[in-house]
């Protein structure tokens, strides 16, 4: 098996990493090859080692292939089910049980520029389209190519299920379950006042729906989960659920609702 680890930059995450590669050379029959980052070689599966903001770069670095496991080396991480201290039950389990495969939807993302470039995205959290300065995002808003509303406003934040308990949390979006294959639309404060109206709830789209954005702005902040950057000249986001999904070895019983409790009720028991 080819295995690929993804590191958050720290003393204490390196150290994980080695003692993982320790044992899983004691522990399993099978030679492992370590695939180095930056290399062709594509990884059956991936350890990320760190937190949430790990698991998006390991998941844009290595793509729909592999299988993703997650160890949290700082707090309890939403994507991340493993503990440091629990490395030999997670190499036991590797090595005796089966996982529970969980498939994640993606947002894809189609960006089209004013000089008539077109540009494809995906994220495993969200897209965010926020003004590259103070003033308002100013948005014309078309669902399956009607016109639905004129958004004024901080931003949109476009996510995936996934996603749902990030950023798009945080502004009152739902919380999606992954089997559901949506993408989720939620404001960031807009204007609603005599002049200027959105329907200031999120909104759920099924697959094969999709929410195009016609943007004002000449300049606008974009987020690609990790990935910020101002854009120039943006004359329409398109975004959808995406055709590929990414697929999460679980060998814990920890369903999405138990690790929605465990992040944001009760924390690690
Ligand atoms: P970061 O270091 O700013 O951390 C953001 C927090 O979001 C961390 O606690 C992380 O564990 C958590 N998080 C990330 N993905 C999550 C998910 N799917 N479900 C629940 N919590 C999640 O940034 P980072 O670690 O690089 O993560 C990038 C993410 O941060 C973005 O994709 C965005 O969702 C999130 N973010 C949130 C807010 C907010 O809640 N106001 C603002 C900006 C970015």
């Amino acid at each position: 098996m080819k295995i690929a680890t993804v590191l958050r930059d720290d003393h204490h995450t390196r150290n994980v990493d080695q003692e993982l590669r320790k044992l899983l050379a004691q522990k399993t029959e099978c030679p492992h090859i370590f695939i180095e980052p930056g290399g062709d070689e594509k990884p059956d599966m991936v350890f990320s080692i760190g937190g949430d903001g790990t698991m998006l770069e390991a998941v844009h670095q290595y793509g729909f292939e592999p299988f993703y496991v997650g160890i949290h080396t700082g707090h309890l991480g939403f994507y991340a089910d493993w503990h440091p201290d629990e490395l030999d039950d997670l190499v036991e389990a590797l090595v005796n049980n089966e996982p529970v495969l969980a498939e994640y939807p993606i947002v894809s993302c189609h960006i089209r520029t004013k000089d008539g470039q077109s540009i494809e995205k995906w994220t495993l959290n969200e897209v965010v389209i926020r003004n590259a300065t103070l003033s308002s995002l100013v948005v014309s808003v078309c669902i399956n190519d009607a016109e639905f509303e004129n958004f004024r406003g901080d931003g949109l934040i476009i996510s995936s299920p996934s996603g749902s308990t990030a950023y798009n949390k945080a502004v009152d979006g739902a919380l999606l379950h992954p089997s559901i294959e949506a993408i989720q639309v939620a404001e960031i404060a807009s204007i609603n006042n005599m002049s200027y109206r959105t329907i200031n709830s999120a909104l759920v789209l099924p697959k094969h729906h999709h929410v195009d954005l016609k943007i004002s702005n000449p300049q606008i902040m974009l987020g690609l989960d990790r990935e910020h950057a101002v854009w120039e000249n943006v004359d329409s986001i398109t975004c959808r659920v995406g055709a590929n999904k990414i697929k999460f070895a679980r060998y814990k019983k920890l369903t999405f609702w138990g690790r929605v409790r465990k992040a944001f009720i009760v924390g690690q028991e």
